[in-house]
């Protein structure tokens, strides 16, 4: 028994874009093969199978979880429940750190709190002059990001430890997506299926950059700089933070939404 490509995406209670992923998922094959031949038949098991996937994603969980990766920077990022979910916001540190990067002969490079590493791994690949290092508290994300870089072939040294705990500079420039979303904050509830600690800033969601930006300065070279990625509305906390931290050449970037969402400066 079989039933129609077309009739289960119709049936999935989801996007279409998001129903065909998954089902090119279960039945291992690419998406265009599913717009070329909508009325593919789907064996009952797969079926079964895309039925599952399909009930999970109406109730809230990221597809990427049910794909098991993730684009990031044009590239695929394997991830799981261990990791946030890379957005599309991020591209914008990674663009700017690039941009430094690429004006310096062989830097030195640190991700604080890398996740599935898709900005170290990125880093790494996007500039092959760059030594890049890349700390984690969480030992299941450092497996998720070794793996990263073994699968995409990049050269990441990995750390585990608090921010800068486990890692030793002087670094020419330091990337990080900290947690930043305050603990009440209610836009937490369509997040729940990450990590809390990879999203959660304390109270105010600037817990983690008050660490980063407290310790970052006694591990960057002097005129090196620090990148951070922030929430909408904390551009002009985290500015004063660095003033207060002595750092100069504070300026804030938009992503592509508009929004304020990466602070760099630069060390004394
Ligand atoms: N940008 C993420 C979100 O609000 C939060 C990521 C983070 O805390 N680093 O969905």
């Amino acid at each position: 028994m079989a039933i129609e490509a077309a009739a289960l995406l119709a049936a999935a209670g989801l996007p279409r874009r998001e129903a065909r992923a998954l089902l090119a998922h279960v039945l291992a094959v690419p998406r265009e093969a599913l717009i070329a031949d909508p009325q593919r038949p789907v064996p009952t098991a797969a079926a079964a199978r895309f039925a599952q996937l399909a009930q999970r994603r109406r109730a809230g969980e990221p597809l990427a979880y049910l794909l098991g990766y993730c684009e990031f920077y044009g590239r695929p990022f394997a991830v799981n429940a261990a990791v946030l979910v890379p957005r599309p916001e991020t591209e914008t540190l990674v663009q700017l750190a690039l941009a430094r990067l690429r004006q310096m002969a062989a830097p030195w490079v640190l991700d604080l709190g890398t996740g599935s590493g898709c900005v170290a791994v990125t880093l790494a690949l996007e500039c092959a002059a760059a030594t890049v290092l890349a700390s984690d508290v969480s030992s299941a994300a450092l497996a998720v990001a070794r793996a990263n870089a073994h699968r995409l072939g990049a050269q990441v040294a990995f750390f585990q430890g608090d921010w800068l705990a486990a890692v030793r500079g002087p670094f020419d420039l330091i990337v990080s997506n900290p947690p930043y979303v305050a603990a009440g904050d209610p836009h937490l509830a369509a997040l729940r299926f990450e990590p809390a600690a990879a999203l959660i800033g304390g109270d105010d969601g600037l817990a983690a950059l008050r660490a980063i930006i407290k310790a970052a300065p006694s591990s960057l070279r002097s005129g090196g700089w620090l990148l951070v990625e922030h929430g909408y509305d904390q551009a002009a906390a985290v500015r004063a933070l660095l003033r207060g931290a002595g750092f100069g050449a504070i300026t804030t970037t938009r992503d592509a939404a508009g929004i304020e969402r990466v602070t760099s400066a630069q060390a004394g």
